[in-house]
């Protein structure tokens, strides 16, 4: 797909594989495996450690080794270990379910764009065996939610680490927990490597992803270790926490990492923190007994402790921010860490509770938000950290994003050259706005993108028709029942996308709120219009839940008040894979949170480098990527932030004021893609967005921004070629 720097036919792939202390890995030459290793162990320290709950990234989105060895045509060999890792590679399992959403999902795309410009970081994360969980929806129930079994040892680019003190052992660590009695008992992981390789296979960060599903586990352990965010009860959901803040310095010691950086993204491996501070105590301030140590003491050692971290904080939404009740925390931490914890995660709100984004946001040198919106938000909830705080706007990863089509059609232009290398290069379609080859190429890229979204829809709505006869299950979907065998949707109607975690401050069913209204643009306009939506909620999320529920008991009256000119389909399972198809093959991309409670955003971003527009509410990125008549459309309420409600509750999200102001904006957009020429339109609005927001909205100048507040120096090349990045954009105006 992607052509990579390695297009030297003569490669030959037993060079991809290189062995270290800790196993036999493949993707990257010997050389490449060292070098990282060595930037990684050297005692300088001259690294970051990026810490997640979730890590996004599968496979059948970006997957560099499979492009390089496809298109080599080196899809076989006579040599054993080497036939074994290519046949995983071609044909492994291509989804690591360990993500929810947006975090876990932006936390994999800033790993790619640190491997693509050779950073030297390194990630820890957990090791989920059920994943996240898996969608069916059934159009009486809604929701239902799955257990997904997935299999680490199939999955390629994953390797479980060999202890290199006991052959053919795997690697180990130890955390301990304790009861309300302060007895110990320890919890053992073994330790999974993915490792991320960019696309030129000439470099790498290895996550490592901590799993605690061993048997020998005690059960509440096992239990917290197999699912992401699972909630079952808040004693499950802190464990869940307490194993990924603690493994930290235990795995970085096994394997010899010396980072001094360490990033949060999200406060849930905070308890990193404790361990490091209770070093500190111990050993430059010479405290033997941490229950006793003063105040003044904790702060001194918290403050120089705060020199090593940078957190990134991602949403002003409550269920976003741990909080433990005290007794909770008092059953699986040690009295010395709750002394730390009394003072460091005091909520004088709720002095019940341990407050783990106060402790967060006390114990760093420098903390972000994800937007400039988000930025002064953040600011009014964090007055006293408020000097600190500064944005750097999220983006997305453009090699995992731009689909094949688009890629192909960029690759035509010698304008734009090196795109793969430099996201900044699409300044240039600047000059390519008039160029009447570029806009055929953009236009065909487009609608071929239409047609494979739409061959999925319309398989999909197929196979739930015949489930119908077979299963239990009630097809989440109207139109699979009315539909016969030749039936379809036709990909040329104009078709609005919406995908994203179903949360209520979301308001997935915004748009159906008034359907007379809405029905009646469409009816007396005669403008077909195809909603296709997606999203998982949270399994313990009832409001969330029903919304999906709407969502789906809107379909037949949005289908009869239209005269069947309007659809809403509902696609289950919502993932990276649907994502890539959805953003690049709907005709225009649809966000409408309840500002500002939106911090960022980021499918709309994958949708603009598309050169789709985006029509939303003024929120998250969107206040900063909207250009107006040029990059989509806006809508809703924009009133500003310091009067700004953050409440979630049901009767203050604004669904009256909002859907309004939609029914008001949608006439505006069908007019512009029905009654002007298509070919004009709409593709000056996708050339716009390639060249205002793909420059921008990328994690390659994002990463380049983290690097500004990064205690780490880099090389000549690197660091030229970073600056660069970074001068594309000021989060911070
Ligand atoms: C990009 C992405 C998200 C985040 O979308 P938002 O617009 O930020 O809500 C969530 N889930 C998946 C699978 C994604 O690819």
């Amino acid at each position: 797909m992607q052509p990579t720097l390695l297009n030297d036919s003569e490669l030959d792939p037993h060079s991809l594989i290189s062995k270290n202390r800790f196993g036999t890995f493949f993707g990257v030459p010997q050389t490449v495996l060292d070098k990282v290793w060595e930037n990684l162990t050297s005692p300088d320290g001259n690294s970051v450690v990026y810490i997640s709950m979730e890590i996004g990234a599968d496979p059948d989105v970006f997957h560099p080794i499979k492009d390089t060895l496809v298109d080599l045509e080196k899809t076989d060999s006579m040599d054993a270990t080497l036939k074994k890792f290519i046949k995983k590679v071609l044909q492994g399992p291509e989804k690591i379910p360990c993500y929810g959403g947006g975090l876990g999902v932006l936390a994999g795309d800033t790993l790619k764009s640190f491997a693509d410009c050779r950073i030297p970081v390194v990630a820890v994360s957990l090791l989920y065996r059920h994943g996240y969980f898996s969608q069916i929806v059934d159009s009486k129930v809604g929701q239902i939610s799955q257990t997904v079994n997935w299999n680490p040892e199939q999955t390629p680019g994953l390797y479980l680490l060999k202890d290199p003190d006991l052959p053919g052992e795997p690697l180990q660590i130890q955390i301990p927990f304790f009861n309300e009695y302060d007895q110990e008992t320890m919890a053992t992981a073994q330790v999974w490597m993915k490792m991320e390789v960019n696309h030129s296979l000439d470099f790498f960060i290895p996550e490592f992803l901590l799993d605690f599903s061993l048997d020998i586990n005690p059960p509440p352990i096992r239990e917290a270790a197999g699912q992401l965010y699972n909630s079952q009860s808040s004693f499950i959901k802190a464990m869940q926490r307490r194993m990924l803040g603690p493994g930290i310095i235990p795995v970085l010691q096994a394997i010899g990492i010396t980072s001094h950086t360490l990033h949060l993204n999200e406060q849930h491996g905070v308890v990193v923190a404790l361990q490091l501070i209770a070093e500190e105590l111990h050993e430059n301030l010479r405290i033997t007994d941490i229950a006793q140590a003063s105040e003044e003491e904790i702060l001194a050692a918290a403050a120089t402790v705060s020199q090593r971290l940078v957190y990134t904080i991602h949403t002003p939404v409550k269920a976003g921010h741990d909080r433990f009740d005290k007794s909770v925390y008092a059953g699986m931490s040690h009295k010395s860490c709750r002394h730390l914890l009394e003072l460091l995660a005091r909520d004088d709100d709720s002095p019940h509770t341990y407050n783990f984004t106060n402790f967060a946001m006390r114990v760093n040198r420098t903390a972000n938000s994800v937007s400039r919106l988000h930025r002064d938000v953040t600011h009014k909830q964090f007055p006293h950290s408020a000097d600190k705080i500064t944005a750097i706007t999220n983006g997305v990863h453009h090699l995992t994003w731009i689909s094949d089509a688009r890629a192909e059609a960029f690759d035509a232009f010698s304008q734009l050259k090196n795109w793969r290398e430099d996201p900044g290069v699409f300044v240039n379609v600047q000059d390519l706005k008039d160029n009447s080859r570029f806009r055929t190429y953009l236009r065909r890229a487009w609608e071929e993108d239409s047609r494979i979204l739409y061959d999925y829809v319309n398989a999909m709505l197929l196979n739930h028709r015949k489930q119908m006869t077979s299963t239990w299950i009630d097809p989440p979907n109207f139109f699979s029942t009315m539909i016969d065998t030749d039936t379809q949707l036709d990909p040329s109607v104009f078709t609005i996308g919406f995908a994203r975690r179903f949360s209520t401050y979301k308001r997935a069913d915004l748009i159906f709120d008034n359907m007379d209204t809405l029905c009646s643009i469409i009816v007396e306009n005669n403008w077909p219009v195809n909603f296709l939506f997606s999203g998982k909620a949270h399994p313990a999320d009832e409001p969330g839940k029903s919304v999906i529920k709407l969502i789906l008991d809107y379909q037949e009256e949005l289908h009869n008040k239209s005269n069947g000119l309007a659809n809403l389909i509902f696609i289950p399972n919502y993932d990276m894979n649907l994502a890539k198809i959805l953003v690049a093959g709907v005709h225009i991309w649809l966000n409408n949170p309840k500002r500002p409670l939106e911090a960022s955003g980021t499918s709309g971003m994958k949708a603009a480098l598309n050169g789709v527009p985006n029509l939303s509410i003024m929120d998250g990125w969107w206040v900063e990527g909207y250009h107006e008549g040029q990059t989509g459309w806006k809508f809703g309420h924009e009133g500003p932030v310091a009067e700004a409600n953050l409440s979630e509750s049901p009767d203050e999200l604004l669904y009256a004021e909002d859907s309004d102001s939609f029914y008001k904006t949608l006439p505006l957009v069908l007019k512009e893609f029905y009654e002007k020429d298509t070919n004009s339109a709409f593709l000056d609005k996708a050339i716009m967005n390639l060249c205002l927001n793909i420059p921008i909205f990328n994690t390659h100048r994002m990463a380049a921004e983290y690097l500004q507040k990064y205690d780490i120096k880099l090389s000549g090349s690197v660091k030229e070629q970073m600056s660069g990045f970074a001068k594309l954009y000021d989060s911070n105006l």
